[in-house]
């Protein structure tokens, strides 16, 4: 119906845009006729007087009741063809017959603890990537299960919009001193609570200029990087201790610090070393080190050592050499101190997100030189998927995207494919199918796969978008393409949530050839957008992706009965998820023709199958990708470390392995 009013509407703009074709207020008389014997109705009818008059120009006459007069035959064929064609898409999508998964029940927990998040990026006041959205939704679960969460972050002032989140932030007026770099640095403490869980922004200078979080807006790291986060860690240790929230008194020091990335990967390291040595307090507090990246572990050189506030025994932890091919020249040593190795060394557990991940970085190829020690460490190395935040990412609810759906009725995700279509000014068209692409353009994300596949796949019938910034060079390739596949191809350089999120819910496939990804929030999207993912079979993607099962029963019971079993993940029922259609498809080399191989199938499936693909956009849909599951399995890996006693303990003498 929307569709029927849109174009009345666009009709009768026109007609007023356009005078000549006004009609005129009464009709002429139609001159009598009378048909020729054996004639075709129009082909040889004699031409209509009126018409010339009208429209300057000859018209046949059509027959009974029609007169081609202006706009008027247009209108009913095309209102008659959106209608037609709106009922097809309604009555197309009431076969599903699928009611949405109601969300889980929350129960409280019988052994409430103490949380403390320690982040660089959290959703909504920073964000750069899945480690913001980790850190901006796990913890108000937490909360709902009875917990109390502190989450601590940097108070960035950016000169961005994202500035005016930080307004609501009040100053506890609980200052503390931070010693590092040589001297005692004052930091201030800003509270805002949201959903019961207090976010804490660390005040200090260094984390307001103009530019990126980690980096100017040439893309050049920040050269003081390593005081912003050592800083960020020192104060993070403090504001247990130090915070008197309004009426519940300081979380005190029995807490479980979460320590996410390197940023944060001083936190066991000074808890340990100063705090539970020499300051004899966080004696029963935990530390849990959290990979989301291995790429990035805070090396610097060695002589930074004493910057970082942690005594001079504890210099073993941190001790790090670069293999030589791996060192800047001939007279470098590769030594470093390597915060996240730090982290490592002495957290009571490590944890990364996902399982996949947690095997894959005790790897060489997958640990970027962090292998050995997590090797060492792996009886205390877990992995859990991120769930989603499900009111951010909500098909049914999304006031970035026109038409809301979930799973129980998909008009609504073929109306904004064709809105999307239009947006990015292609042909409007049901049957090709559309392939999106969101994401960093570096080479984790694998963006060259496409480019390298580029010509390939524009011989298909396909339309590709692609969002993203980074590398310059894969943005020029986005700039090439929309130039040589105009029809075909649209690149958007940039950073848009709001597109991020049409495009989510607009396409038909989402390509994410990462070459490696910890988890990956995309994918999860996607699914419950009912886009079916395309993905290269590593960490994340290949635990929660189901490969297509082309012998599957077609049928939305089974795809739901598939969706549920898993719910576990790859701990789940695996013999009944993979009974079902599946999810997506993965594949399990960086090559192109491997990638070619699940796109040329995929769109083979998708036109010549539509009954299957339903059965697979269930599935999809109809798994619990919320943040339930996984916040139970955090909470086991916090028991498990309350359980243990402290990795480090304190000694009069440091006798060490690492
Ligand atoms: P990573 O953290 O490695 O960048 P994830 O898949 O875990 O990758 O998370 C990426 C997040 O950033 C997602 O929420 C994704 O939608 C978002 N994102 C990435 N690039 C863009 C972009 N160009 N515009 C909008 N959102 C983006």
């Amino acid at each position: 119906m929307e569709q029927i009013r849109q174009l009345q509407e666009a009709n009768e703009k026109l007609k007023q845009d356009m005078d000549l074709f006004a009609m005129p207020e009464a009709l002429p008389q139609r001159p009598d006729y009378v048909p020729e014997a054996g004639s075709m109705q129009g082909t040889s009818a004699p031409k209509s007087t009126f018409s010339a008059d009208v429209l300057g120009m000859e018209m046949p006459y059509l027959g009974e009741g029609e007169t081609r007069v202006g706009f008027q035959h247009f209108d009913k064929v095309e209102n008659e063809r959106a209608r037609a064609e709106a009922m097809r898409v309604e009555q197309a999508a009431r076969v599903t017959g699928v009611t949405p998964r109601p969300p889980p029940k929350y129960e409280k927990t019988e052994w409430p603890l103490s949380i403390v998040f320690v982040s660089s990026e959290v959703t909504p006041w920073s964000k750069t990537g899945g480690l913001a959205d980790v850190c901006g939704s796990l913890p108000r679960e937490l909360v709902k299960r009875g917990h109390r969460v502190m989450v601590v972050s940097p108070y960035y002032q950016r000169g961005t919009k994202e500035d005016k989140y930080f307004e609501g932030a009040f100053d506890t007026c609980s200052n503390a001193q931070v010693g590092c770099f040589g001297a005692a640095h004052e930091v201030g403490f800003m509270h805002q609570i949201h959903d019961g869980v207090d976010f804490v922004f660390v005040k200090h200078d260094c984390y307001e200029r103009p530019g990126g979080i980690y980096a100017d807006a040439m893309g050049n790291a920040w050269a003081d990087n390593q005081f912003r986060y050592t800083l960020l860690s020192h104060a993070a240790c403090e504001a247990p201790l130090k915070i008197d929230f309004e009426g519940k008194g300081t979380y005190g020091d029995e807490v479980v610090f979460v320590a996410n990335d390197w940023h944060a990967g001083l936190v066991p390291l000074v808890v340990a070393s100063k705090y539970r040595q020499y300051w004899n307090t966080y004696h029963n507090a935990r530390t849990i080190t959290v990979i989301h990246n291995i790429l990035h572990q805070g090396s610097e050189p060695a002589t930074t050592f004493p910057n970082l506030g942690v005594p001079d025994d504890w210099y073993w932890s941190l001790e790090y050499q670069y293999p030589e091919h791996m060192r800047a020249h001939e007279l470098d040593l590769g030594l470093v101190v390597n915060i996240l190795k730090g982290a490592v060394a002495t957290s009571d557990r490590v944890l990364t997100v996902s399982e996949g991940y947690a095997e894959e970085i005790c790897t060489p190829l997958g640990g970027k030189g962090l292998e050995g020690i997590l090797t060492e460490r792996k009886h205390r190395l877990d992995g859990v998927v991120n769930g989603i935040d499900l009111d951010e990412w909500n098909p049914a609810n999304d006031p970035h995207c026109e038409f809301p759906y979930d799973v129980s009725n998909l008009a609504g995700k073929l109306m904004n494919k064709r809105a999307l279509q239009r947006e990015l000014g292609f042909d409007v068209r049901d049957d090709v199918p559309l392939l999106g692409f969101i994401g960093r353009l570096d080479w984790q994300k694998g963006p060259d796969l496409i480019r390298d596949s580029i010509a390939e796949m524009m011989n298909e019938d396909v339309q590709l978008v692609m969002l993203g910034s980074g590398i310059g060079e894969l943005e020029g390739f986005m700039q090439w393409a929309e130039a040589t596949y105009n029809d075909k191809f649209r690149g958007w350089v940039g950073f848009n949530v709001p597109v991020a999120h049409r495009i989510t819910a607009g396409c038909d496939i989402l390509l994410m050839p990462s070459r490696f990804e910890p988890c990956g929030l995309n994918q999860l999207y996607a699914m419950r957008y009912g886009t079916l993912p395309i993905a290269h079979a590593t960490g994340g993607l290949n635990d929660t992706i189901t490969r297509h099962n082309p012998f599957a029963l077609d049928d939305p019971e089974v795809a739901v009965a598939a969706a549920i079993a898993s719910d576990e993940g790859p701990d789940g029922n695996r013999e009944m998820a993979d009974l079902g259609p599946g999810t997506g498809w993965l594949f399990d080399s960086m090559d192109t023709w491997s990638f070619m191989y699940c796109v040329s199938n995929a769109c083979k499936l998708f036109r010549e199958n539509p009954k299957m693909w339903r059965a697979m956009q269930i599935q999809a849909m109809s798994q619990d990708l919320s943040w339930y599951h996984a916040a139970l399995k955090w909470e086991k890996i916090f028991e498990w470390s309350k359980i243990d006693p402290p990795h480090c303990e304190i000694q009069q003498e440091h006798h060490h392995h690492y």
